[in-house]
């Protein structure tokens, strides 16, 4: 059986007409195993209702979440009334008893955190995995009215994880187990449709694969139940030499490595979560990211090697970083520093994106978050700290080995009068990193891209 798993972004299913796009596309296959986010805003609107619940205004939360009723049921309607079929009555009935049933087990963890007067991170997850919850009930049976043999999957029975919640790591061997039951499905001659981006720690708690997760998902079933592809369907045609939101010339790749477009997402390009090559890779998966509006467009292909090798591949870049430089005390052996400033990172678990060292001084580049507060004090016991916040990550992906040089007179060329605080180039892994104030960043990148491609 060639089983075809495919993923369909939130930012696109916005509405009705989409959500019948979205359909079409899933009948032109013969076993495919469907993953959908929640519907656009919805997660960013849910954490926003957490969030108003911890801080003493559950009233404005549930506004929040009627709304998000509302807005749920207008597409139901919106699409059953221009599908009709015999069972739209008995359907439409089974998506207002499953929303509701959803939206009072929210107000009911708003009411929680309300009391709690603090959002934990699990029910941060518990209230942030609604979204998909709905999406992928509401689209399975939107289906049906299509004559599809859609039915709905709930995730939580598959996508198996530790309880890391915001950020939870699956636990393969599980998941591959469980997705067994898909293939059950599709000998049945049924479409296996399931939300993304959550699952379910041991002790049955809801958790989440962090944002962007649900393409996380699409792999990790991909790879459990060893697909033919693994296909993100979203709103642009594939995977661009730079962000097309801010570069409108950039041009979508026709083919790219696992790993760069790991780096690539890495380094903040929004098209696709970082670990969802991960799978794919270990499977030889073929991944394929698509665009729901132009389904004929080629799309990009990622495989293990591409046989494209341009000087560079593409260029991303990420906002809201800080630089933190720890210059040691001169009591603090040399050979010891580095151990140091790493413990300590990983006592805070976290990612640092670029690191540049001296002799006796490190200077790490990551996101800006309140976590650099306690990292920051944490630092003064080794050296002396400073904090520069308000800066921007510009990265180059998949640099040829014999461009740097010619890549970097390029770059100087054109940020003759950007301020660069850093500069960093690996061979390895082909990116060359540059760290600059953050009202630069764009106008640098378009400015990079304009004289790179
Ligand atoms: P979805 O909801 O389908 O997951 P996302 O918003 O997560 O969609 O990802 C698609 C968006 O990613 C695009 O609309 C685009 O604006 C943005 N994006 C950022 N960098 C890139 C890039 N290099 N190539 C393609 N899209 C990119
Ligand atoms: N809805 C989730 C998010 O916004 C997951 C996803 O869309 O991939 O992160
Ligand atoms: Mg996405």
């Amino acid at each position: 059986m060639d089983i075809n798993v495919l993923k369909f972004g939130g930012t696109s299913m916005a509405d009705h007409e989409t959500w019948k796009q979205v359909l079409k596309i899933i009948a032109q296959y013969e076993y495919p195993v469907v993953v959908v986010s929640a519907t656009a805003r919805t997660t960013r609107k849910l954490v926003e209702a957490g969030n108003l619940a911890a801080n003493g205004k559950l009233g404005e939360a549930k506004v929040i979440a009627a709304e998000i009723k509302d807005r749920h049921e207008q597409i139901v309607q919106d699409f059953l009334s221009n599908n009709p079929h015999a069972k739209n009555k008995l359907i439409r009935e089974s998506c207002l008893k499953n929303l509701h049933a959803k939206i009072g087990k929210l107000n009911k963890l708003l009411d929680y955190t309300a009391r709690q007067e603090t959002l934990s991170p699990q029910m941060n997850d518990a209230i942030s995995a609604i979204g998909e919850q709905i999406s992928s009930y509401l689209l399975a049976q939107c289906g049906l009215a299509l004559n599809m043999m859609t039915q709905h999957i709930e995730a939580r029975k598959i996508i198996k994880t530790d309880n890391e919640y915001g950020q939870a790591n699956p636990n393969f061997f599980k998941i591959t187990q469980h997705s067994g039951s898909l293939e059950t499905v599709l000998e049945n001659g049924f479409t296996p449709i399931i939300g993304g981006f959550y699952g379910e720690a041991p002790d049955k708690t809801v958790t989440t694969l962090g944002f962007e997760g649900s393409d996380y998902s699409a792999s990790l079933i991909g790879g459990a139940i060893n697909a033919k592809t693994i296909e993100i369907w979203t709103d642009v045609s594939g995977i661009y030499t730079g962000d097309p939101r801010f570069i409108p010339e950039a041009k979508p790749l026709a083919e790219l490595s696992y790993i760069d477009a790991t780096e690539m997402a890495y380094f903040g390009a929004k098209v696709l979560h970082p670990s969802t090559l991960k799978p794919a890779q270990e499977k030889n998966i073929p991944v394929f990211v698509k665009n729901i509006f132009e389904p004929d467009e080629p799309g990009t292909k990622i495989i293990r090697a591409s046989e494209y090798e341009p000087d560079v591949l593409a260029i991303s870049f990420k906002r809201g970083m800080a630089t933190l430089t720890v210059s040691a005390y001169e009591t603090v052996m040399g050979y010891s520093f580095l151990t140091k400033v790493f413990t300590v990172l990983e006592k805070h678990r976290l990612a640092v994106d670029a690191v540049n060292t001296t002799e006796a001084s490190v200077t790490i580049t990551l996101e800006n978050t309140n976590a650099l507060k306690d990292l920051s004090k944490a630092f003064i016991e080794i050296g002396n700290v400073s904090l520069e916040q308000e800066k921007g990550l510009l990265t180059l992906i998949g640099c040829s080995i014999n461009s740097p040089k010619k890549l970097t007179s390029k770059i100087f060329d054109v940020l003759d009068t950007t301020s660069i605080d850093q500069i960093s180039f690996s061979k390895e892994k082909r990116i060359l990193n540059l760290v600059l104030p953050e009202d630069e960043l764009i106008k640098a990148a378009q400015r990079v891209h304009k004289k790179l491609f």
